[in-house]
């Protein structure tokens, strides 16, 4: 999911919420409006990724005995987090509760 495909999902949304004309779409010529659909997926990936999710392979990270703090993997986009990082890289919200 790229940054213009989100635009293009946040415009797609609005016009079924009246705040913007299809037709006035940059896309409208190209669109066979089988993109809504589409849009439609780009717009849950994003929504989902508002709901915390649990990091993944979650380990305590120790300095000579002493733990220092969990680290683990963002359940979206796979890379290494720590807990200081509520929201990933990629957008998804972290969840460090156990
Ligand atoms: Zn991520």
């Amino acid at each position: 999911m790229n940054e213009k495909k989100v635009r293009e999902a946040i415009y797609c949304m609005k016009s079924f919420a009246d705040d913007t004309v299809c037709e006035e779409c940059d896309n409208y010529d190209r669109c066979d409006h089988t993109m809504v659909a589409d849009n439609a997926r780009t717009a849950i990936e994003a929504l989902e990724k508002q709901l915390p999710k649990e990091a993944v392979k979650r380990s305590l990270v120790k300095d000579n005995g002493i733990v220092v703090g969990p680290v683990g993997r963002c359940p979206c986009c796979n890379e290494i987090i720590d807990d200081t990082m509520t929201v990933c890289d990629c957008g998804q919200k972290i969840d460090w509760s156990e």
